[in-house]
């Protein structure tokens, strides 16, 4: 029997999402390793145009397809916000091919989130040339990996009398349920490996006044089917010797994981379908691959995959 060889694995990034991809090892192989990307679902699609827009707003462009990271912020017009709304709007249906189902709700949440922009969008600190700290993307080298993500918005907040580094992560979620989605938010790596980057390598990308102060995390859920939208805010997760050392030791077993995964594609070696015995083959994008049960197949569709490496960065 000829098998197929695995193509090369690429250089791993690990950001937090890869942590979910880690529920099956062979979906790590998949995604992380061999670039076999996955289809957006419509949520991602509709969060990620919401992001855009709430980039737009708080960096004050009116017209996103000029946005310039060097140029002054042009203020949304303070008299009337909703005279910008159509070219916010339009940048993200061309971007992120909402669906027509979609758009009418996105535009009433544009509108809103345009009115309201004081309320929805915390101040952000200050970066290199005047940058505000908005989708701030960053990447920092660790042994063999990259490690990388995007920070929504990072600002700075008195919290009892001292001043936190306070890291707002956004959810655009089809949740009706905004008080239990919060809580589950609890028992996520997302905001500890934020906050983890933030201390041990935020002096490779925060200007040296913000190394080192305290930190904070939340959540600010936009709940967009719920009716009206409700907005609402986690509560906030400090970044305490307990939380430090749970995400150290979630990080060092992913290092660990992410170099297991990396050796067997590079020794052509299939990884194990984990997720038949975790329950992760549901709703699993690769279940078309995995249900052929068959390796000489499997191996000839991985071959035939069109693949990139995985880039977090280029999510939205
Ligand atoms: S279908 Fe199941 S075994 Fe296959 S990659 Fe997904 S989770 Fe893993």
């Amino acid at each position: 029997m000829t098998l197929t060889p695995l193509p090369a694995p690429n250089p791993i990034r690990y950001d937090n999402s890869a942590h979910s991809a880690m529920a099956c090892m062979r979906k790590a192989q998949y995604l992380l390793a061999l670039g076999i990307q996955s289809n957006s679902s419509a949520e991602m699609i509709f969060g990620s145009a919401v992001h855009r827009v709430l980039e737009c707003i708080a960096k004050g462009y009116t017209h996103p397809a000029d946005l310039p990271e060097s140029e002054p912020n042009l203020p949304l017009n303070p008299d009337d916000p909703l005279e910008n709304i159509t070219p916010l709007v339009e940048d993200a249906r061309s971007r992120y091919s909402l669906t027509s189902l979609q758009f009418p709700k996105f535009k009433l949440l544009v509108e809103d989130l345009a009115l309201n922009a004081d309320l929805r969008i915390p101040t952000p600190i200050t970066l290199v040339h005047g940058r505000p700290a908005i989708e701030y993307k960053f990447t920092v080298k660790c042994h063999d990996f990259d490690f990388c993500g995007t920070i929504d918005c990072l600002g700075l907040e008195d919290l009892g009398g001292v001043p936190h580094l306070m890291l707002t992560d956004y959810k655009a979620t089809t949740s009706k349920y905004p008080t239990d989605y919060l809580r589950d938010y609890k028992l996520k790596s997302q905001l500890p490996f934020y906050m983890y980057m933030l201390q041990n390598y935020g002096s490779q990308f925060l200007p040296s006044k913000y190394v080192g102060l305290p930190l904070a995390a939340r959540i600010r859920g936009i709940f967009y089917e719920c009716s009206p939208f409700d907005f609402r805010d986690s509560e906030i997760m400090f970044y305490t010797p307990t939380i430090a050392k749970q995400i150290y030791d979630i990080i060092q077993q992913g290092i660990t994981y992410l170099g297991t995964i990396h050796a067997m594609t590079r020794d052509d070696v299939l990884a194990p379908k984990w997720g038949m015995a975790t329950g992760a083959c549901y709703r699993c994008s690769y279940d078309t691959i995995c249900r052929m049960n068959d390796e000489v197949r499997e191996r000839e569709h991985i071959a035939k995959t069109p693949r990139s490496a995985y880039n977090p960065l280029t999510f939205r």
